[in-house]
């Protein structure tokens, strides 16, 4: 199968997955994981109807940026060390994986000097499991309440990562549990927070994530093949 052919299939299940929760196509940003993938194949998925691409390292974004179509809008998704905000603050759209103070504060400070807003996500480590990266939902306030005091983010949703599952055991109930966070945040209204975005769902279970009310997926494998990290 080629790309288009994968990237074909993959929206027409995030199409009716979209109607079968009430909503359309249009409602739901799938973005591209090009994690280990290269700058040509990333221009195949972008000619195949990708508009929106997701790398897990800066380091990744910052190697590739240039030789990647221009108005594909980028998205940084895995774990941030303050070091690395350099490299990708003017780059990207949209950090999905803010989980601390200290990377808001940084972040912030990195977006004043280029003079401009950075949409972030919390992270929410919604399963409990020890290994996710993630804040807690008991530590997910404080966060919330210092997007208040900064002027150079702005919180517009939440990531989560899934833990991996076997045998068909679904994990319906976090899913569940985060987009009633999600649900009751919205309610709330803290300074410098809207709940626009909800990023969940990969390629195991991104149809499973929009019927529970994501509204961005991230999909790699099941675009492009299985990863080989040999070459990276
Ligand atoms: C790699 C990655 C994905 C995509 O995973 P696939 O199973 O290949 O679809 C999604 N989100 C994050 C944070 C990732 O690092």
């Amino acid at each position: 199968m080629s790309i288009k052919e994968n990237w074909d299939k993959v929206l027409e299940k995030v199409r009716t997955a979209a109607e079968e929760s009430g909503r359309t196509l249009e409602d739901i940003t799938v973005i591209a994981v090009t994690k280990t993938r290269t700058a040509d194949e990333i221009n195949e998925v972008i000619s195949s109807g990708a508009t929106d691409i997701g790398e897990n390292k800066p380091q990744e974004v910052r190697d590739k940026f240039h030789d990647v179509k221009d108005g594909v809008k980028w998205h940084l998704i895995g774990h941030l060390q303050t070091n690395k905000i350099k490299y990708i603050i003017d780059k990207v759209c949209l950090i999905h994986s803010v989980d601390s103070i200290h990377l808001m504060d940084e972040i912030d400070k990195q977006a004043k000097k280029h003079s401009l807003i950075m949409p972030i996500l919390i992270q929410v480590n919604i399963s409990g499991e020890e290994t996710k990266q993630g804040v807690s939902r008991q530590e997910l306030p404080q966060l919330l309440e210092h997007a208040g005091t900064l002027s150079n983010i702005r919180v517009e949703g939440l990531m989560t990562i899934m833990p991996k599952v076997e045998n068909n055991i679904t994990n319906s109930l976090h899913f569940d549990n985060i987009r009633q966070l999600f649900v009751d945040i919205s309610c709330k209204k803290y300074d410098n927070v809207t709940m626009k975005h909800l990023s969940m769902g990969m390629s195991g279970d991104y149809e499973e994530a929009i019927l529970h009310g994501a509204t961005m997926v991230r999909v790699g494998t099941a675009i492009f093949g299985a990863r080989d990290y040999s070459k990276t």
